[in-house]
């Protein structure tokens, strides 16, 4: 399972050293991960059943 790393510099990768500048690109802290994510997640998931729906029919 892949790793999406962040540099020091705010670069994304998911090498253990940063392509673009070769700073150690470390896990980055997920502060505030929790319940608004799953639910702006969640909220994203019924509004694409929604257009499904209104594609359908
Ligand atoms: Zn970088």
């Amino acid at each position: 399972m892949l790793h999406i790393l962040k540099c020091q510099e705010g670069h994304y990768t998911v090498e253990n050293e940063c392509p673009k500048c070769g700073a150690k690109a470390i896990l980055p802290k997920p502060p505030k991960f929790g319940l608004q994510d799953k639910y702006s997640e969640y909220r994203r998931k019924i509004k694409k059943e929604e257009l499904k729906k209104r594609n359908l029919f």
